[in-house]
């Protein structure tokens, strides 16, 4: 099995931090090359900078419609359709799709599927979300994406993927910390015999729980085990120093 899996900080600014990329990663996971969120000058920087990504990426998530997630989708998508050539598949959560729908251009293009596929996540929602059911049933797959719900003022996903027996990736998008977090990547963990794992988590040095809608260190330490810390790497701030290749599973 291709067990390729490899994270590209594209940037790890926060929504204020215009002289930083906005937070957006570019993950290699077996053949599949998928652009993380599109934040308001990333589409320009990957055009400066990495221009092949926009031929070669075959899928962006969407974690949520923010302007610093989503504020250059539409020109990478434009650009992708009429300079390349190239329809885009967009996956992102269920209560998102109707909202990115409207907010994409309504023109037939967009309507037939030509330049823009949105795919829900159909085959596992988080509200059905039991890997243990998965384990039970002996139907395990081999490598795996799940979306995982976050804590935000608007609604969010995070994504992990990752290969059983193997190694895995955990991108939260924009969320406060919240036990629930802990337990599904705990519940992966376990299920799939994962041996080693990245995790990536959003953090603000606004350390005000009540007035920000991002993870900072009061409300880590409410709710996550000292262990679950201790694997955390924050980004989405103007401290981050992540960038470039950050994750790279070794083939064993
Ligand atoms: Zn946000
Ligand atoms: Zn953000």
């Amino acid at each position: 099995m291709n067990k390729k899996l490899s994270v590209f900080a594209i940037g790890t600014g926060g929504a204020f931090d215009t002289d930083k990329v906005n937070s957006s990663f570019y993950v290699k996971f077996k053949n599949d090359k998928i652009l993380v969120d599109c934040g308001y000058n990333v589409f320009p920087y990957i055009k400066e900078n990495m221009p092949e990504v926009l031929e070669e990426l075959n899928a962006v998530f969407i974690t949520h419609l923010d302007d610093d997630h989503i504020g250059s989708l539409k020109s990478l998508l434009f650009y992708r359709y009429y300079i390349l050539g190239k329809s885009t598949l967009i996956r992102c959560g269920e209560d998102i799709t109707r909202a990115l729908i409207d907010y994409l251009p309504s023109n037939n293009v967009m309507k037939n599927g030509k330049y823009v596929k949105i795919n829900i996540w159909s085959l596992i929602d988080l509200p059905n979300f039991n890997p243990d059911t998965l384990k039970a049933s002996g139907n395990l797959p081999n490598s795996f994406i799940y979306p995982v719900k976050c804590v935000h003022h608007v609604p969010s996903y995070g994504f992990v993927f990752g290969f059983k027996d193997g190694g895995m990736i955990y991108i939260s998008g924009d969320t406060k910390a919240a036990i629930s977090i802990e337990e599904t990547i705990n519940l992966i963990d376990n299920v799939y015999n994962i041996k080693e794992s990245f995790l990536l988590h959003d953090f603000t040095y606004h350390n005000v729980p009540e007035e920000t809608s991002h993870a900072c260190q009061k409300d880590i330490e409410v709710r996550y085990s000292t262990r679950f810390i201790e694997r955390l790497n924050y980004y989405h701030n103007d401290k981050c120093v992540l960038n470039g290749l950050i994750y790279e599973l070794k083939e064993k």
